[in-house]
């Protein structure tokens, strides 16, 4: 049974792998063959130049060439995390650490948890470091200095401690104390924090990376105020965020549900944009509050995590499971690492469905933002603006888009945004 096991596995795995990598290099080819021929829709050819084309071409071909690397060195270290007998071995060392300096509970548990995450954290910095400070550097978009960058890292590790060990703690300490229907009072406990974490992430996480001001008085603040109040959006929401500090990559966002819902403009989009621009933006966040799209997320997010622990719960005192990857007794921490690691090949193809979800909300955004300002102009301005100023990808393939993207392409969205009658 367990060879079979691992058979399976690596059979999908090798699947998942091979659609990874195939995507990646169709969308290399597709974009090299439109740079031949310099093709592009007629709104990109009288809004950019000939070199910014080429530079934007130049960026996406170094980000897929690196693309192949990173994919097949993250492939490696999964692999050996469980095949290289690293998984027993910290077993062992976390029952180990435990008896001697731990007394509480669940500390092997929490250590072993906590180990495999650490070395996968630690595995993913090679390619991280060379991604901010090599690739991105490379085309002006990198500003992260090394103190920065280290600062965000043991950020990271203490906000990992201080929430995710407790977290763990009582996931935990739920699939001990709560029987056979273990998975519905963990699927209430995580649901719950979740909603708390998108409640606790505008307010109080987001601003230990980042400087969160209400945008200055001036022009764009009348105009962003009169919109909001337009639309009934609270006006002491809106902020400008000082993205400047780690790269010259420009965005907007919106977030939080309830008191904490807040839209966000990046320091360098402010910069960039002319007014008008600036504000078809900000209507389009107002257009994702307005329709709740972070709201139908979470449910969706809910369903498939009440899925994934129901199926958690048959596989919790599978032996084979886990003798076939070297553990010895089932045990709760092992079974959740191993879902974990196990469960990509198998969600892999829930991605697209996911993004397509997310293309459609920003359609319907970008629908609420022309019929406010009853004018197509300016939206379609900004995300020409935004495409040109980010080096974006004019011409991906469509497979790779469809998979891939969260947004439909800059082409997509302005044949979109013409079709809409204001
Ligand atoms: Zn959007």
């Amino acid at each position: 049974m367990e060879q079979l096991i691992v058979a399976v596995f690596f059979a999908l795995f090798a699947l998942e792998f091979v659609v990874e990598f195939g995507l990646n290099e169709l969308n290399l080819r597709y974009v090299r063959a439109y740079w031949a021929e310099k093709k592009l829709p007629d709104f990109f050819q009288r809004n950019m130049s000939a070199e910014e084309y080429e530079k934007s071409v130049q960026y996406t071909l170094t980000k897929a060439q690196f693309q192949r690397w990173a994919e097949i060195y993250g492939r490696l270290v999964t692999l050996i995390v469980l095949f290289g007998g690293l998984l027993p071995f910290m077993d062992r060392f976390s029952k180990d650490l435990a008896s001697r300096f731990f007394s509480i509970t669940h500390a092997q548990g929490l250590i072993f948890c906590f180990g495999v995450a650490l070395v996968f954290s630690i595995a993913s910095l090679p390619a991280d470091l060379y991604s901010t400070f090599k690739l991105e550097a490379r085309f002006g978009f990198n500003k992260t200095t090394w103190k920065l960058y280290s600062t965000d890292k043991l950020k990271g590790l203490v906000l990992g401690i201080l929430i995710g060990l407790p977290f763990l703690f009582v996931v935990l300490w739920l699939m001990e104390a709560t029987g056979s229907y273990w998975w519905i009072w963990t699927f209430f406990f995580v649901s719950g924090f979740q909603l708390l974490m998108v409640i606790v992430y505008p307010t109080l996480i987001a601003p230990l990376f980042n400087k969160f001001e209400p945008l200055p008085e001036g022009e764009l603040r009348d105009r962003i105020m009169r919109l909001a109040e337009q639309v009934g959006f609270k006006t002491n929401g809106i902020f400008s965020m000082d993205g400047s500090k780690r790269s010259a990559h420009s965005n907007a966002y919106f977030t939080g549900i309830g008191k904490t819902k807040r839209i966000v403009l990046f320091d360098t989009l402010i910069a960039q944009m002319t007014l008008d621009q600036a504000v078809a933006v900000l209507a389009h966040e107002m257009g994702h509050y307005k329709m709740k799209h972070i709201r139908r997320m979470l449910v969706v997010q809910t369903v498939f995590l009440l899925f994934g622990l129901y199926i958690l719960s048959f596989l919790l005192n599978y032996r084979p499971l886990f003798a076939a990857f070297g553990l010895d007794n089932p045990s709760n921490p092992a079974a959740l690492v191993l879902f974990s690691l196990l469960s990509g090949p198998f969600t892999f193809y829930l991605g697209p469905l996911i993004n397509r979800l997310s293309r459609k909300h920003e359609y319907e955004a970008d629908r609420f933002a022309i019929q406010t300002l009853r004018n197509r102009r300016p939206m379609e301005e900004a995300l020409i603006n935004l495409t040109v100023k980010n080096l974006s990808n004019l011409t991906p393939h469509p497979w790779y888009s469809a998979y891939h993207y969260s947004h439909p392409t800059p082409t997509e969205r302005i044949g979109a945004i013409r079709a809409i009658s204001v």
